[in-house]
Order: structure tokens, then C-alpha cells, then sequence
């Protein structure tokens, strides 16, 4: 999906959406319809797409990092109730796999958000991030707003599927996610507009930020550890370092779900400041309470870095 094409269907969904009758203001969750997401990222961008016309939950707490997540008997119950279970996929959050098997759940009850994206359209995944990766792609597509507008595009087409009876509250819903997307789109664009090339790199906890990266024209000089549940090795800080020391970036990125003590004895190395928090895996307090005001958050924190 080009960033041309989302403007084009939120103008088209906006156009669905006011011929869909006179349907009035959407009652909530009237419909018992649930939707359970892995993390709290994917049940905000779920509600980008569906408003509040479903129930929308996710199982990672807050604080947690999904990559390493272990799930407990309570969440198996999460999902014995679900009507739709959203994951990433591409590796993420594939722990929750098991968790449908044993809710007798089909595989038709999940939807894998971030899988097949580059068969219809212009999008293009990256590499996995780091050697030891068991899937072919980075899973962090949400984290470019044009790869969250994908999410929300499919999480609306298949409720719709499921509940016909909501299509014209969910595609009001979604056109005004799709604004949102674009709008957030555009104002990082510029904020990073004005900022010279060679300043536009960062450091980051996990290789989190490569879609963010790549739509925004950042250069990522490293990141402190090659894997979530894994130490780096003292030859990959080493390196760390003397990339640091090579790019001239003045802060280094912690982020929120993940401890930076690392981080911590990399900046006191070099002289960079550590920035508490991106948001990239997990929604937090406010500001990083959506999905919109995390990516505001994170783009306002990087472009600041790059000031000097
Ligand atoms: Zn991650």
C-alpha cells in the first residue's frame, strides 16, 4: 500500500461509510463480538479499525516483552472466549499458537496481521534482524504507519466478514483510523524534514525500528542487543561502541518494556545520553497510550536527538 493509496481509501471509506444510510451513532460492543490481540499494540490498532463497535482486549501485560512472553492458563481462557484472535506473526508472537490448539480454537479463528503483505501491492518486508532469526522477515512492520494501515485494512475486512451487520460502524471506524494514520504519517515526515541526512541515525535497545527507519530515511547505527532474551556479547558492544563513536550520535534509545542497563554502561562508554522510552513492542502510560500518540512520542523523542 503506498502512501498515495491510503489517502485514496480513506477518501473512498469515507465515501462507503456516508452512503451507508442513515444508521445513526454506533451502539458499544453491543454486538458480543470479541476480539483478543496479542499485545496492547495490536488491540489499539484493532481499535483503529473497529472503533468501539466489538470487545477488544490483548494478553501481554504491560511491561512485558512479547518476544519472550510465556503465557499463563488465564490467558489460554482469554482466547477460549475470543471470537477473533489477532498475532503479528513473522515470528513475534507465535507463542500464542499452542494457546488456540488448546481452546480447541481453528486456525481459522486467527488472523496474522503482519504475514502476506507484499503479494498485493508495492509493500516490501526486511530482513530479520538478526542472524539467529527462526522466520525470513523483521515482524516490527506496525512500527511505519503505512504498515499499521495494512493491520487496520484487515482487521476491519475480516470482521465485516464475521459480523455483516457492523459494516457500516466498522468502515466509518476505519476511515477515520486511515485519517489518523495519514495525518501521523505526514506530520513525521515533517518533522524529520528539516533535519540533514547526517544526522538521522539512532541507536535502539532491540532492531525494532527498521520499518520507522526506512519510511522516515533513518540510518540505524546498531542496537544493544541482537535478540530479546539475550545478552550481547562483549565483541557485539564492543562494536556497538565504536559505532556509536564512528556516527556521532549524542543518545542512545531505551525502550519501554525492556531494562537498559546495557544501554546504560554503552552510553556511560561513549559519552551519549540514554533517552527513556520508544515504544515499540508494547503501549505504556500516557503519552504512549495509543498507537497514534506512541508513534508522535517516539518520532518528537528521535527527531529531538538528532538536533545538534
Ligand atoms: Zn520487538
Amino acid at each position: 500500500m503506498s502512501r498515495r493509496l491510503v489517502a485514496t481509501l480513506v477518501a473512498l471509506l469515507a465515501l462507503s461509510a456516508a452512503c451507508g444510510g442513515s444508521s445513526g451513532s454506533p451502539a458499544a460492543s453491543t454486538s458480543g463480538y470479541r476480539v483478543m490481540a496479542t499485545t496492547s499494540v495490536f488491540a489499539d490498532i484493532a481499535r483503529l479499525a473497529l472503533g468501539d463497535s466489538v470487545q477488544i482486549d490483548s494478553i501481554v501485560p504491560a511491561g512485558i516483552d512479547v518476544h519472550t512472553f510465556e503465557p499463563s492458563p488465564s490467558d489460554a481462557a482469554k482466547i477460549a472466549t475470543a471470537d477473533l484472535i489477532i498475532m503479528n506473526g513473522l515470528g513475534l508472537d507465535e507463542w500464542v499458537v499452542p494457546l488456540i490448539e488448546a481452546a480447541h480454537k481453528s486456525s481459522s479463528d486467527l488472523l496474522r496481521l503482519g504475514e502476506g503483505l507484499d503479494a498485493s501491492d508495492s509493500w516490501v518486508y526486511l530482513a530479520p534482524a538478526d542472524s539467529g532469526a527462526t522466520h525470513s522477515y523483521d515482524p516490527h512492520v506496525w512500527l511505519d504507519p503505512i504498515g499499521a494501515a495494512h493491520y487496520v485494512q484487515r482487521i476491519a475486512d475480516r470482521v465485516v466478514q464475521d459480523q455483516p451487520e457492523l459494516t457500516d460502524t466498522i468502515r466509518s471506524a476505519s476511515a477515520k483510523g486511515f485519517a489518523a494514520l495519514d495525518e501521523l504519517d505526514a506530520d513525521v515526515r515533517a518533522l524529520f524534514s528539516d533535519i540533514p541526512e547526517e544526522n538521522r541515525k539512532i541507536v535502539t535497545f532491540h532492531d525494532a525500528f527498521g520499518y520507522f527507519a526506512r519510511a522516515y530515511n533513518i540510518t540505524i547505527v546498531g542496537v544493544a542487543i541482537a535478540s530479546p532474551g539475550q545478552d550481547p556479547s562483549a565483541r557485539e558492544i564492543a562494536a556497538l561502541i565504536d559505532a556509536i563513536r564512528a556516527s556521532g550520535v549524542t543518545t542512545v534509545f531505551s525502550e519501554v518494556q525492556f531494562p537498559s542497563k546495557v544501554l546504560t554502561s554503552i552510553a556511560a562508554e561513549t559519552g551519549a545520553t540514554v533517552l527513556a522510552d520508544l515504544y515499540s513492542d508494547a503501549l505504556g502510560a500516557a503519552p504512549g497510550d495509543t498507537y497514534i500518540s506512541a508513534m508522535r512520542a517516539n518520532a518528537t523523542a528521535i527527531a529531538a536527538s538528532m538536533q545538534r
